[in-house]
């Protein structure tokens, strides 16, 4: 067994979704088998212990993770998630896709990801800055510019990102931004980083219907997730001309066929009120906005959500991915056969990661760009993944997801086959 199985269900279920899209484009590419099995294994794990001190007085211990996948192209890189879901199996899950997101954008990283089995939205915030700090304080000698750098994911933020800056600057003994990304920008952060997740995978969502010979202002769009991504997303395809007619967050959404106001609703959501309590539209539960019929869905709050039960019954004309692994193996095959153009997750959600690496180096050279210089360089770095994908798709004749993960997977094989096995 590659890992200790101590996760829920959802958490072994996004393990097996890896581990299944491994083992499918090894075969594809015929990977020498040793590198193959070298893959299918984490580097390094830790679980850590996190005792906090509650507003009332008490002491709560958080179990806390951080999965390193393979820093072979670099160091580890990747989310920390605040969730009660989050378990060594999901963590394990996550981090193996940075690895091939990572690789597939041609990023000098590799794969790592983070989380704290916790309900962030039940704690205070003086609870949260205090589980943060010595969460970073047990994870301090894992991480670090040069080894591993922590990013904001679900329920985690700028803030979070501070904190965890801080505190490891406190015990090092001066300031080092360039241990995590995603940080406020007056600490090192970069401009145009909280929105390039979202708007990375609209810009994507362009290309697609280029390719599709479709024009934004006759498109509907339905969206699931209104955090970081889910937000931006919905707000850069409102601004491309997109009728936005489905919205949703943790506990349900609203549709409303002529449209929603995405602004407005951005606003309402920033006194933090649930999404299905906007007025303007009509109640929907997580399950019902998938099957809305649309023109693109944007799957942007967890995995696991498109799967072979579901997918017979989802009518869209573009997938675009912003969550990591919405979709299940069997429901992607659904979908291809139906004829749907899929921006995988690797590929679609890959605008965060692409910024943060700009963060990373502007923080090694002390030295910051402007916001077109850092959307420029995204835009290039994502058309270039974009049409990589697609000519891969066409040349081998497999579907988007498979082409993508091919890519990244080939180049990590390739460095791992260079630089040998030690001893
Ligand atoms: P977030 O915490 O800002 O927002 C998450 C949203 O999803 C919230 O609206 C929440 O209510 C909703 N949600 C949570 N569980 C849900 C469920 N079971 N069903 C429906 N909605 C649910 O998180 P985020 O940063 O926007 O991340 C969303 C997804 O995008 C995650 O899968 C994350 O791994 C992925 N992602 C995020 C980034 C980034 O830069 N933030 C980058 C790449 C991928």
């Amino acid at each position: 067994m590659p890992f200790p199985q101590q996760g829920n269900t959802e958490g072994q279920a996004a393990l097996k979704e890896a581990l299944a899209q491994l083992d499918h484009a090894a075969e594809r590419l015929s990977l020498d088998p040793n590198l193959a099995e070298r893959l299918r294994h984490a580097k390094r794990s830790l679980i850590v212990n996190v005792p906090v001190r509650m507003d009332d007085g008490h002491v709560t211990s958080f179990t806390g993770y951080r999965v390193q996948h393979n820093v072979t192209l670099g160091p580890g890189k990747g989310g920390i998630r605040y969730s009660p879901s989050v378990n060594l199996e999901e963590v394990t899950a996550l981090s193996m896709w940075m690895t091939w997101k990572c690789a597939l954008m041609n990023i000098p990283f590799g794969g790592a990801k983070g989380g704290v089995c916790c309900d962030a939205t039940k704690m205070s915030r003086g609870e949260l800055q205090r589980m943060t700090r010595r969460f970073t304080f047990e994870i301090f000698n894992f991480i670090g510019p040069d080894k591993d750098i922590p990013a904001p994911d679900m329920y985690t933020n700028e803030q979070t990102m501070a904190w965890i800056m801080d505190t490891y600057s406190t015990q090092v003994g001066h300031s080092v931004p360039g241990v995590v990304t995603g940080k406020p920008v007056v600490i090192g952060g970069s401009v145009g980083r909280r929105e390039a997740t979202g708007g990375g995978l609209v810009n994507l969502v362009g290309a697609a219907l280029d390719h599709l010979g479709l024009k934004a202002e006759k498109m509907t769009a339905v969206v699931q997730g209104f955090g970081n991504v889910g937000s931006v997303a919905a707000q850069e395809l409102s601004k491309r001309g997109v009728r936005v007619i489905a919205v949703s967050d943790v506990d349900g959404g609203i549709f409303n066929q002529a449209g929603l106001d995405v602004e407005a609703l951005v606003h309402h959501v920033d006194w933090k009120q649930p999404v299905g309590a906007f007025s303007g539209g009509v109640p929907v539960t997580n399950a019902e906005i998938l099957e809305i019929p649309c023109d693109i869905l944007v799957p942007a709050a967890t995995a696991g959500q498109i799967t072979a039960e579901n997918a017979p019954r989802i009518r869209c004309r573009i997938l675009a991915e912003g969550a990591n692994g919405p979709t299940t193996l069997d429901a992607d095959r659904i979908l291809e056969d139906a004829g749907v153009f899929i921006i995988p997750d690797i590929l679609g959600n890959a605008g965060g990661v692409t910024v943060s690496y700009f963060e990373w180096v502007q923080d090694s050279q002390n030295y910051f760009w402007d916001l077109p210089e850092i959307q420029l360089r995204l835009e290039k770095i994502m058309r270039r993944a974009f049409n990589e994908v697609m000519a891969l798709s066409a040349e081998r004749k497999v579907g988007h997801r498979m082409a993508a993960l091919m890519i990244g997977i080939s180049r990590v094989a390739e460095a791992m086959r260079l630089r040998g096995l030690y001893p």
